[in-house]
């Protein structure tokens, strides 16, 4: 119901998004664009294929004016006036797409971009759980025979449909990501055989290089845990390890994007986290959101199976809606 009346209310908004928009920044969010299937993502996230990346990268091209990290920072702390609004194109994850298709059109169309990443996966030394899961479902899918036990696991009766099996795979959280590897085994994945194979995430000489052409690497905590399910002790611990990390890399370590999302993380984690004056600002994921935390600025997903033109449209629409009712800014306890 909810998503029918922002949909009536998206086809109402201008074409003229660079107009209507309604903060003067726009800051997008990706974590893949490929033209292959990839069963380490394709299960959790709807990446875009290069035409698609292309065409929403155009349409924001002609509505915003692209800035890289300084002019982000030049932006926000008032020290820049720029004729458009502005962009900031934005990565998660550090897979390896991100490398090999994605870089090469944003260096053609002169697009600077920033990708956030775990320091847990990078080399391949891991997988993140969500992948991991992906691979499970997308195996769940292909495996002519599956053991029962894999259903019993879920307390599932081995005459349910796949589907609901994968459902309950991809259900699976952080805290519960070593039974996983327990499932890996009984659907014949090898997620090291895989990780070996197909290198899904960039390694640190990858990184390097990206930072030389120009491009950021900046945080996304250390291994992906979802924030809000952390102690503060925890979330500090994850935060301040990558810090660390990037710094001794000569990475970018001036900001953090939230893994998953920063539902739920109250006020005294951003307390904590702008004590180390060197950390600029945070990110969450929220869409079209302001924040009470004023250094905290949320990204728009992209890859919802939409265009990144009816997403603009979508979230414009919904910002104005929520306006109406004074629920278009996160608050923190
Ligand atoms: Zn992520």
């Amino acid at each position: 119901m909810k998503d029918r009346i922002i949909n009536v209310l998206a086809a109402f908004e201008s074409d003229n998004i660079g107009k209507s928009f309604p903060l003067d920044y726009c800051l997008p969010l990706y974590h893949s664009v490929s033209d292959r299937e990839l069963p380490h993502i394709k299960h959790v996230i709807r990446y875009k294929n290069t035409k698609q990346f292309e065409e929403d990268l155009d349409h924001l091209a002609k509505n915003f004016q692209f800035v890289d990290w300084q002019g982000f920072k030049e932006f926000t702390s008032g020290n820049f006036k720029p004729k458009k609004k502005i962009a900031l194109l934005t990565f998660d994850d550090g897979f390896r797409e991100f490398y090999d298709v994605a870089t090469p059109i944003l260096e053609r169309k002169g697009i600077y971009a920033c990708n956030f990443v775990n320091p847990a996966f990078i080399d391949n030394k891991d997988m993140m759980f969500r992948c991991k899961a992906s691979l499970l479902a997308d195996a769940v899918e292909k495996n002519k025979i599956i053991d029962p036990e894999v259903y019993h696991v879920f307390s599932l009766d081995n005459q349910v449909d796949r589907g609901v099996l994968q459902k309950n795979i991809l259900q699976v959280n952080y805290q519960g990501k070593d039974m996983l590897d327990q499932l890996a085994e009984k659907l014949e994945v090898d997620f090291k055989a895989y990780s070996k194979e197909f290198k899904p995430y960039l390694s640190t000489e990858d990184l390097k290089e990206l930072t030389r052409k120009g491009f950021g690497i900046s945080s996304h905590s250390w291994d992906h845990p979802k924030y809000g399910d952390l102690s503060l002790k925890e979330q500090m611990e994850t935060t301040d390890k990558t810090f660390a990390y990037l710094k001794e890399n000569g990475f970018l370590y001036e900001s953090f994007a939230f893994p998953f999302t920063d539902f739920e993380v109250q006020r005294d984690f951003f307390d904590e986290l702008f004590k180390n004056e060197e950390i600029y600002c945070s990110f969450g994921c929220a869409g079209v959101k302001l924040d009470s935390v004023k250094k905290n600025f949320q990204r728009i997903p992209m890859e919802m199976g939409e265009s990144g033109e009816q997403i603009l449209k979508r979230e414009t629409a919904y910002f104005k809606l929520k306006r109406l009712i004074n629920k278009n800014t996160i608050l923190r306890k």
